[in-house]
């Protein structure tokens, strides 16, 4: 008689940002063999974004066995402050939330998870699907492949198994952008750290709003003094305006997202002058002081369905709701904590799990398309459109 161990599934998950970081750390914790494969060769970095903290993703952290107890999740804010164009306050209510940065989730979901399983420098390219052993194999740039029991896309908006399964999903350009800046609090002007600091500041008029808060700094430090302001200014530009936009100071055209350091002379100094002529005086002052701004492109991404067999889509690969939402990396992170609960659910019936994982994901995406169209569309294209960009 034999005494041989039950076969561990194994997953092979795609991407290696937030959300193959969580989907990883909660099919570990269902008890799966879990290698994460991330197209980047090096650590991924955004020195600091701003993301609004959802009870979701600490709901991973606490699952995966983060000591959230020890560590400064971000940085908290009490008011919600509207300014008018000339700098009086329009609306200020008590709305304590708190924020957080991409780096902070990062570096403790890939801590949590290890580095021996995250495989760095590997591009996926294709995907075959054996139905009857019920087995998905990841084909990679360099030839290698790798076989599971389930593939997780967690690509991106750009995702390569999304392409190769769902290619009729693509995203679609909402018809703005986001300005952004990060910089260090006491760059600020004094005048423009007495208006903004620990609130969650807004400004709207035709065609422009502005929003900005407080995020963790350098080493994900929460110390007064030492974190960074992070702004998000959203602006109607057409495709033409986009396309050069997104033109880069050495020419290249870099599609929908413009990195810091790379938004071109014209752009810059379009970008202050338009300051001069929309916004408050914290928040002009703000992108002033930010020397240099960068950019993004919101686009809007909804999916038919996220399970083909052995193969699913999380996070950003599957929806892209409206950064209004704040609700990007906490879908990911809600997509992650249902693969889990359905997987543990019925462990030896991994099509079972899927199945029944899929609709309220479905929905969750669905719903935050719909929030985040109709909260983006009455910010920025509401009565006449004629401060748009260019
Ligand atoms: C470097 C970086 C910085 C970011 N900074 C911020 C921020 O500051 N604020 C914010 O709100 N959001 C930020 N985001 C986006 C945020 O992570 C997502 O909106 C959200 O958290 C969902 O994450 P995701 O993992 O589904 O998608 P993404 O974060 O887009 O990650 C997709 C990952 O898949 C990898 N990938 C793509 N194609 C392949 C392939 N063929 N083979 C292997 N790997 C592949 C990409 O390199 C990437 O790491 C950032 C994303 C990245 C990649």
């Amino acid at each position: 008689m034999t005494n041989a161990k039950p076969k561990r599934n194994r997953a092979i998950v795609i991407g290696g940002s937030l959300g193959g970081l969580f989907a990883g750390n909660m099919l570990k914790k269902a008890g799966w063999d879990v290698d994460i494969y991330e197209r980047s060769a090096h650590d991924l970095d955004s020195r600091g974004g701003g993301v609004v903290l959802q009870p979701d993703v600490v709901e991973v952290f606490r699952e995966a066995g983060v000591d959230i107890g020890a560590m400064s999740l971000g940085v908290p804010s009490k008011n919600r402050v509207v300014y008018r164009k000339d700098g009086s306050i329009q609306d200020k209510r008590p709305a304590p939330q708190m924020q957080t940065s991409w780096p902070l989730i990062y570096s403790t979901m890939k801590e949590t998870f290890g580095d021996a399983h995250y495989h760095r420098g590997r591009v996926l390219t294709s995907i075959e699907q054996d139905e009857d052993a019920k087995t998905v194999t990841a084909i990679f740039e360099d030839g290698s492949r790798e076989t599971g029991d389930l593939l997780v896309g967690a690509d991106g908006n750009g995702s390569t198994v999304r392409q190769l399964i769902w290619p009729d999903a693509k995203p679609a350009y909402a018809g703005y952008l986001a300005w952004r800046g990060l910089i260090p609090e006491n760059d600020l002007t004094p005048a423009a750290r007495d208006g903004l600091l620990g609130d969650f500041g807004f400004s709207n008029t035709t065609g422009s709003h502005i929003l900005g808060y407080l995020v963790p700094g350098e080493n994900n430090t929460t110390d007064p003094g030492k974190r960074f302001y992070n702004w998000v200014w959203y602006r109607v530009a057409d495709d033409e305006t986009l396309a050069k936009i997104m033109t880069d100071k050495d020419g290249k055209q870099r599609g929908y997202s413009m990195p810091e350091g790379k938004l071109s002379a014209d752009w810059k100094a379009h970008v202050y002058r338009e300051a001069d002529a929309l916004l408050p005086a914290p928040f002009r002052e703000a992108v002033h002081s930010t020397q240099e701004p960068f950019a993004q492109a919101i686009r809007d991404l909804t999916v038919p369905s996220m399970v083909n067999g052995r193969v699913i889509l999380l996070g950003d690969a599957a929806f892209v709701p409206r950064p209004h939402t704040a609700a990007s990396t906490s879908k990911a992170a809600a997509n992650a904590l249902a693969l889990y609960d359905a997987l543990a659910r019925t462990p030896e019936d991994v099509d079972a799990a899927l199945e029944r994982w899929e609709p309220g994901q479905m929905m969750l995406g669905n719903m935050l398309y719909r929030q985040g169209t109709q909260a983006g569309d009455s910010l920025l294209f509401r009565k006449d459109m004629s401060e748009r960009v260019g």
